[in-house]
């Protein structure tokens, strides 16, 4: 599979290399994801179905269509659909009764530490490994005080956090574990899927994300009786009827998301071996460019390459500013997730936690990195595009 539909002319967008003239800009430009879809036709007699039957959301037929069709896709035993991943995340702690104090990651989408918020938790932000950008364990031990509760921990790019060595951690100090896995969709480790860890798992079918609903989230749950909760707090706590046993939220997934997510499932596998396409092209490109550094492949993971980090070191001529400037002028349009670290929003900088001499890993990470363009339908010229840019700054 070799798109070109997002750029109609690659091989004006950009300079050769060597040329000191300014690159030059078509109108079309690349961003860091481009939503894939299904043809619009395939969804129209679901639509249909809808229409006639009037059942628009409450766990309707797609509704639980989907849910089982993940659960087998992904290899889990029981799966809650959300209406979005934040909603999800903020439900998985609500479910689990967490409160005080969690241990969290700064470097991440603002939303894991929102959904703290949400519930009334005050976060502790520990430092990540230079390596794997996932939260330390062993800065995660540290962290640890009388009203921690629980560790939040992400699976960073998609990438599996050290999931034994947390394990071993919330095992000692009696605490549960929630894992913000929103971009870890389809990621499997040498024993199965990531989403098996921790004592709940949260998806993100964010439009942005290896597999969209649009909109969209999930709760991943080791069983039977913690499903039927979760399932009643995102209906905002109805047991029954006439019963409400919880301030629950609205959290439902509807079933226009849900129909589109059953025509999205079967096109994730190719969706992914593209990606992986796109991941070995940069990788080759970049190897040996002075100063840019891309993350290791995982070991022993199956992994849905989500994102395509790089970090831009002392060595590279220009900041990492002044590249993804330089970029974006040629229409290449990265983002420096994740900058600034959530630790530095207003509303989280005044933990103590939060202060920079307490993460210097993820403080200098959130200064170094771009995510390149990376998704199904960017084509190999657009990345070579991109990689000559980055080579001859
Ligand atoms: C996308 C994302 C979220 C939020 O998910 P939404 O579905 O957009 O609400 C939370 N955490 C991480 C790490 C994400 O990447």
């Amino acid at each position: 599979m070799r798109p070109s539909r997002n750029l109609r002319d690659n091989t004006s967008l950009v300079a050769p290399i060597g040329s000191n003239k300014n690159t030059t800009v078509n109108d079309s430009r690349t961003y860091v994801t481009r939503p894939d879809l299904p043809p619009l036709e395939d969804f129209l007699p679901l639509l249909r179905q809808i229409w006639e039957s009037r059942t628009l959301t409450n766990g309707g037929p797609f509704h639980r269509q989907l849910e089982a069709a993940l659960c087998e896709y992904l290899g889990v035993r029981h799966l809650s659909l959300f209406a979005n991943g934040t909603l999800a995340l903020i439900t998985a702690l609500q479910a689990l009764g967490i409160r005080g104090e969690v241990v969290t990651t700064p470097y991440s989408f603002v939303a894991t530490a929102h959904a703290l918020l949400w519930n009334g938790i005050r976060p502790v932000f520990a430092d990540i490994d230079a390596e794997s950008l996932n939260l330390d364990p062993a800065r995660i031990e540290a962290a640890i005080g009388p009203e921690t509760t629980a560790i939040l921990p992400v699976h960073c790019y998609g990438r599996p956090c050290a999931t034994e060595a947390i394990a071993d951690i919330a095992e000692r100090r009696g605490l549960r574990v929630i894992y913000d896995a929103a971009a870890a969709f389809g990621v499997k480790d040498a024993g199965g899927s990531v989403l098996r860890h921790g004592d709940l798992s949260v998806l993100s079918f964010h439009a942005t994300k290896v597999f969209n609903t649009f909109e969209g989230g999930a709760i991943v749950s080791p069983d039977v009786a913690t499903k039927q909760r979760i399932d009643q707090l995102k209906n905002f706590g109805y047991v029954d009827e006439v019963t409400v046993v919880e301030a629950g939220i609205n959290g439902k997934m509807s079933e226009f998301n849900a129909a589109l997510g059953l025509l999205q499932l079967p096109r994730v596998d190719q969706a992914i071996l593209r990606r992986r396409e796109v991941d070995a092209l940069y990788r080759a490109l970049l190897t040996g460019v002075a100063g840019i550094r891309c993350l290791p492949p995982v070991a022993e993971v199956a992994t849905n390459h989500a994102y395509f980090p790089i970090l831009v070191e002392a060595a590279y001529p220009l900041s990492r500013d002044g590249l993804y400037d330089r970029l974006k002028a040629a229409g290449i349009h990265g983002r420096r997730y994740f900058f600034p670290l959530i630790s530095d929003f207003p509303m989280y900088r005044h933990y103590p936690s939060a202060r920079p001499e307490n993460l210097p890993v993820a403080s200098a990470v959130a200064g170094k990195v771009i995510c390149l363009p990376i998704y199904p339908e960017l084509d190999d010229a657009t990345v070579a595009a991109a990689c000559r840019l980055i080579a001859a700054p």
